[in-house]
């Protein structure tokens, strides 16, 4: 099965959803001096774990 969902950001309240350090940022939470739009500047984002 194809894995392209692999960095979907999902709502927190999606189940099997799982906080994750944002990879955009390396968790740094920022982006090239500024907030990292992915994960707003929190350095975490929320994704989906699992595929069971
Ligand atoms: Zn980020």
């Amino acid at each position: 099965m194809p894995q392209d969902r692999n960095t979907d950001e999902v709502p927190p309240e999606t189940s099997q959803s799982g906080e994750n350090t944002c990879r955009r940022c390396s968790g740094t939470g920022v982006v090239e001096d500024k907030p990292c739009p992915d994960c707003k500047g929190t350095g975490i984002v929320t994704v989906l774990v699992g595929d069971a």
